[in-house]
């Protein structure tokens, strides 16, 4: 049997001490703990790794303190349109959604084209179309509005910028793309990534998290990653996919490998975020380069925390 883990996190950037208060900075930690015990039970119950990814990540979207699902960001204008990816290590299967709108839980939709359809990767209306064929939750746009992805929206408008929802300074901050890795008892590791994207985007902009080797990618061989971070860099990077490479050409532990990527190759072109990272050992390492980044594992070698700071 091989050493279970999963590791999650709620989004990279500018997370400062002094921006939170103590009653958000628990209720961040609660969040945390929540969905990393959720998608550990499943492990605990010999459930594939799979499978525990895609019930932490879902519990990361209904929860509208990260920015994902319910508390997805605002478009330029002023719609909420998601990412989501989620890719099987052991078998190297692959499903996607690009820039849908209305569907309540995205990686529910992203497993479903992986297994119901013959296509890695759906964008816009046929994504949603697929959701409506196979009675997938959908939700109106009210389900996701919130007060403080309000806020930051108008403040991007205001500035004409688009940004990491983490780095728009302000008091009440709500933030983070989520994500999940994780390996099971049979040493299977399987990542998933889900997004509303970055503050007042334009154009049907994508980001990283839906892209297969950029923000999510998962091999038995080498490693299981969900990324966070300024997308487009991430993209250009393929951030994920590099840290497997280094893996497996190079022979780089995981840990090497991503700091490799985050520390070293991203911080050269300016790419600001982290991710979270296990093998198929159940080694799991949590790296980035910004401020903060909402994070948690938990492992049955008896490693049990959530993070947020450096
Ligand atoms: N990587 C995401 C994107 O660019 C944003 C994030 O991680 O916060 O869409």
């Amino acid at each position: 049997m091989s050493t279970i883990t999963l590791a999650i996190h709620g989004g990279a950037g500018t997370i400062l001490r002094e921006h939170m208060t103590p009653a958000l900075e628990a209720a961040y930690q609660q969040a945390l703990q929540r969905a990393l015990d959720k998608g550990y039970a499943v492990l605990e119950k010999q459930g594939t790794a799979l499978d525990a990814v895609e019930t932490a990540v879902k519990d990361l979207e209904d929860e509208p303190l990260f920015n994902a699902g319910k508390g997805s960001v605002f478009t330029f204008n002023g719609e909420h349109e998601m990412d989501a990816a989620i890719m099987d290590g052991s078998n190297g299967m692959a499903g996607a959604v690009a820039g849908v709108r209305g569907i309540r839980n995205p990686v529910e939709l992203a497993r479903a084209v992986m297994q119901h359809t013959e296509h890695v990767f759906l964008a816009g209306r046929g994504a949603e179309e697929l959701a409506k064929a196979l009675g997938i939750p959908e939700a109106s746009p009210d389900y996701f509005f919130t007060e403080q992805r309000n806020a930051q929206w108008k403040l991007a408008q205001e500035s004409g910028q688009t940004a990491l929802d983490h780095n728009i300074q302000l008091k009440d901050k709500k933030f983070g793309t989520v994500g999940a890795v994780a390996c099971d008892h049979a040493g299977n590791v399987a990542a998933a990534t889900s997004t509303g994207g970055m503050t007042n985007k334009r154009w049907g902009r994508i980001g990283d998290s839906p892209i297969i080797g950029s923000g999510t990618y998962a091999s038995n061989h080498t490693c299981a990653i969900s990324c966070t971070g300024h997308g487009e860099l991430f993209i250009r990077s393929i951030a994920a996919y590099d840290v497997s490479c280094l893996m497996e050409y190079k022979g780089m532990t995981l840990e090497e490998a991503m700091r490799m990527v985050v520390m070293h190759k991203l911080v050269k072109i300016g790419g600001e975020g982290g991710m979270i990272g296990v093998d198929a050992a159940g080694n799991a390492a949590l790296l980035f380069n910004s401020e903060g980044m909402y994070r948690g594992v938990r492992s049955s070698s008896g490693v049990s925390e959530v993070a947020i700071y450096k």
